[in-house]
């Protein structure tokens, strides 16, 4: 059983130009931006890089940021461009999905991977992933096939109509029953391939590898998950990050 990592880093991040605060105005995609100095794909990859296990990771970006990617990658010392690296980057696509999909293609044309293989992925827009919660992952996508990083609700969840009134609720969703899905998401390699083969032949869009999962069938397990693992989404993210990171010194 080998493991490797997609890192879909190809979006485009404009909530966080919206609003004012930090990030206001400017159009570098939140993966790129930095928390104490250090670009957020570079927190991640520090991440999963302090996993022994991990064996290769796939950066998925946009085309005219591959250079630029991979200067970056090696001017941290992530790994220089030749034999032996442990990171790659590659061309991601319109969506998140066709950006994990084109990672995970070039990912088993260079490894030949095999159905037990473990592949996750994880938001490259998640700096604050630590590598216990990698390592429980990949533990419970090897014991039951595919996991998913999740936070229990502690909000009361309501389900709402949206009108021109804006929402209006239709229903109060036990909460017991919910969790706020995370990444990493992870499955035996066989699994994962079926799951997008699937939604491929039915032209379904997930936001997630797990919806794809679950709709092929695939039982996928909850690791729980942290409040640090937030997605920087909108302006004021890049200091809370900053203050997590500060308070784990
Ligand atoms: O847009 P959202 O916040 O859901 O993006 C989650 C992750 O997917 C981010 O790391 C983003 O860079 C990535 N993404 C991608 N390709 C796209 C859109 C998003 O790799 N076309």
């Amino acid at each position: 059983m080998r493991v490797f990592v997609i890192l879909p880093a190809a979006g485009i991040g404009t909530r966080m130009s919206a609003g004012g605060g930090v990030g206001s105005g400017h159009s570098t995609p939140k993966q790129f931006l930095a928390i104490a100095g250090v670009p957020v794909l570079v927190h991640c990859l520090r991440a999963f890089l302090a996993v022994e296990r991990v064996e290769a990771i796939y950066v998925a970006v946009r085309k005219p940021e591959i250079e630029r990617v991979r200067a970056q990658i090696a001017d941290f010392g992530l790994g220089a461009p030749g034999p032996g690296r442990k990171v790659h980057v590659v061309e991601g696509g319109n969506v998140r999905q066709q950006s994990v999909s084109n990672a995970l293609a070039k990912l088993v044309a260079d490894a030949g991977c095999t159905e037990d293989d473990v592949v996750l992925v994880h938001d490259a827009a998640r700096p604050l992933i630590d590598p216990p919660t990698i390592d429980r992952t990949i533990d419970a996508v090897a014991e039951h096939g595919a996991a998913i990083v999740a936070l229990p609700a502690v909000d009361t969840i309501k389900q709402v109509e949206r009108t021109a009134h804006g929402a209006i609720v239709t229903a109060t969703i036990p909460r017991e029953r919910i969790v706020q899905a995370q990444t990493p998401q992870g499955a035996r390699y066989g699994l994962l391939r079926r799951a997008f083969a699937e939604a491929v032949a039915d032209e379904f869009a997930g936001t997630d590898e797990a919806s794809l999962l679950e709709r092929a069938g695939i039982e996928v397990v909850v690791v729980p998950g942290s409040a640090k693992n937030f997605k920087i989404t909108q302006p004021g993210d890049i200091e809370l990050a900053e203050f997590y990171l500060a308070a784990a010194k």
